[in-house]
């Protein structure tokens, strides 16, 4: 489904999101208040404009109210980016992602509205700390505070030339295997006569609790 997309200021992390939306073959409007940012996305971006976008007036003619979702990608300037979340929110966008620089930046802009707040050094810092800690982990998603989706490898002998029957995920430890990776061979909701190798990447869904506790047992 293509959708329209505002991206206000083009540092990395907002350069980075019109090139993944583009290449996802979605409409892009760029806007950064720096001529050479925006020429560095001329060729990329559906449309690309030189405006300060905060500036309500300059928003209000670029009809932002009308985009499907906007992503506030303003860096360091707290006060700007706190101001634009601000007016495209009052301007109705149905759908505002805004990027956080501290704890308490990301309560204020939940606060005034912002549908997604995100705060990729620290989640990526998290990320990657987590793998340093867990590198049979090769992926997770916490979906609440107590259910998590985990990407395992199995590196441990005991869980090698068993079929899942055998192995019994779900009573030994309350996980459902929800995909196997074999090399690049992917078995979506695999059945139990599936037998698990050495470096498979088993996708998995069950507590967080006992994901830990898989994982534990792959050390
Ligand atoms: P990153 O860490 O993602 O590189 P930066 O803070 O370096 O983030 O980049 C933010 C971008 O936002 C910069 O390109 C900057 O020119 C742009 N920007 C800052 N204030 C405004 C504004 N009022 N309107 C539009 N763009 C802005």
């Amino acid at each position: 489904m293509k959708q329209n997309f505002a991206v206000i200021g083009l540092g990395r992390f907002g350069a980075s999101i019109c090139r993944s939306l583009v290449a996802a073959h979605q409409d892009v409007l760029a806007i950064d208040i720096s001529e050479e940012r925006v020429n560095a996305l001329a060729d990329v971006a559906t449309q690309a404009i030189v405006a300060n976008a905060q500036d309500e007036d300059t928003l209000r003619s670029l009809e932002i109210g009308k985009f499907d979702h906007v992503i506030v990608a303003i860096g360091k300037n707290i006060q700007a980016n706190i101001l634009v979340t601000l007016i495209v929110k009052e301007l109705g966008v149905p759908d505002i992602t805004a990027k956080a620089e501290n704890n308490t930046h990301a309560r204020v802009l939940a606060r005034i509205g912002a549908d997604q707040v995100v705060h990729p050094e620290r989640d990526m810092g998290e990320r990657v700390a987590h793998h340093l800690l867990s590198p049979n982990i090769l992926n997770y998603l916490a979906i609440n505070d107590d259910v998590t989706m985990a990407e395992i490898k199995i590196s441990s002998p005991e869980f090698v030339g068993k079929s899942l029957t055998e192995l019994n995920f779900h009573q030994q430890f309350g996980l459902t295997v929800i995909a196997i990776q074999h090399g690049n061979d992917v078995t979506v909701s695999p059945a139990g006569n599936n037998i698990v190798q050495l470096n498979d990447e088993i996708s998995v869904v069950g507590s967080t609790q006992a994901v830990d506790e898989l994982n534990d047992r792959m050390m």
